[in-house]
């Protein structure tokens, strides 16, 4: 089925459950509901940043969106194309088109294949393009990407963590997608090399006309690089909106307290800080009504009873608690 939009991507109601299994016959008797009924949509060519504490469910949705994970329910739209329910054989074009950067470049690099094997991996995989101009690829994306042509025949033990993570993202656009889920990809370097490879992959959405939806546990990491922000709480969307909007007029409890923990060189307007209570429920057993009201200060009898949905607040911001109702 096809629908007609500007989204180059849009995901629709979607759920992730994972069954908890017990008993000697290992029945299943509960479900972490890593992703829970959540709506979303991102425009071509901008970058939608997802923040959200470990376990809010930020990294199953990314994975759920390229369709690396089952989606338990809900629809995934990408260029206007359903594919929800599309088989692995259906599947492998798209993978062209929609790619992923890991949070870990360590893990996500095979230690035994040199540079030009990891780079040119994806292109014998899916493409049949020959030797010579595979070579040519991947020498001109480690020029984009800053390193240099003879590193190619390097391993990836012999690279800082920032130069690996700059391989992973030669790796990940060596197929020219359009879409690329970028999971956490800076939370494991130093704050000096952060900036760096947050300023490279500006540059190339820009180069290479790339839409971006950058997961982070950070605010301050994806204010720079994001269009537009969603907040994530016990897999469900707390809050989404334009940058500027999120940053100076937050609604959401959870969004203002997150907000208040990131640091500030504004003296005049620092935040006072927001302590949170206790730790994120678990997925598995998730609060009555609205999700975080074991941990809000602004709770009252309405939040145990009724969950909140996220509600329209003009130019573009959305927010799901009973105060804008
Ligand atoms: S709905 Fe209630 S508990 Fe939830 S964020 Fe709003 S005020 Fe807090």
């Amino acid at each position: 089925m096809t629908q007609k939009t500007d989204h180059i991507l849009e995901a629709r109601n979607i759920k992730k459950y994972f069954p908890i299994k017990g008993g000697i016959m290992k029945r299943t008797v509960g479900h972490i509901k890593a992703v829970d009924d959540l709506s979303l949509s991102i425009v071509k060519g901008e970058t939608l940043g997802i923040v959200g504490e470990s376990g809010s469910g930020k990294s199953t949705l990314g994975r759920v969106i390229l369709r690396l994970l089952e989606p338990t329910d809900g629809r995934i739209y990408f260029e206007n194309e359903d594919i929800s329910k599309l088989k692995n054989r259906q599947l492998r074009p798209l993978r062209r088109d929609m790619q992923i950067v890991f949070q870990d470049p360590y893990a996500s690099l095979n230690p035994k294949m040199n540079v030009q094997e990891l780079i040119e991996e994806p292109l014998l995989v899916q493409t049949s393009i020959k030797k010579r101009i595979r070579e040519e690829k991947a020498i001109s994306l480690l020029e984009k990407v800053g390193l240099r042509a003879d590193d190619r025949l390097k391993y990836p033990h012999e690279f800082s963590g920032g130069q690996r993570q700059r391989i992973s993202i030669a790796r990940a656009l060596s197929l020219n997608p359009k879409f690329v889920v970028c999971d956490e990809p800076v939370s494991s370097l130093d704050v000096s090399i952060q900036a760096q490879v947050l300023n490279l992959m500006a540059d190339l959405q820009e180069e290479l006309n790339l839409t971006y939806l950058f997961i982070a546990h950070d605010l301050s990491v994806v204010k720079h690089i994001s269009d537009r922000l969603a907040v994530m709480y016990l897999g469900r969307l707390a809050e989404i909106a334009p940058k500027k909007n999120l940053y100076e007029n937050p609604l959401h409890p959870y969004t203002q307290a997150l907000l208040s923990s990131v640091p500030s060189t504004d003296v005049l307007n620092r935040r006072q800080k927001i302590i949170l209570k206790g730790d994120l429920p678990s997925p598995a057993n998730p609060p009555s009504g609205c999700g975080f009201r074991t941990r809000c200060p602004k709770a009252h009898d309405r939040c145990a009873v009724e969950r909140p949905e996220l509600m329209d607040a003009g130019e573009g911001h959305m927010v799901a608690c009973h105060l804008y109702a």
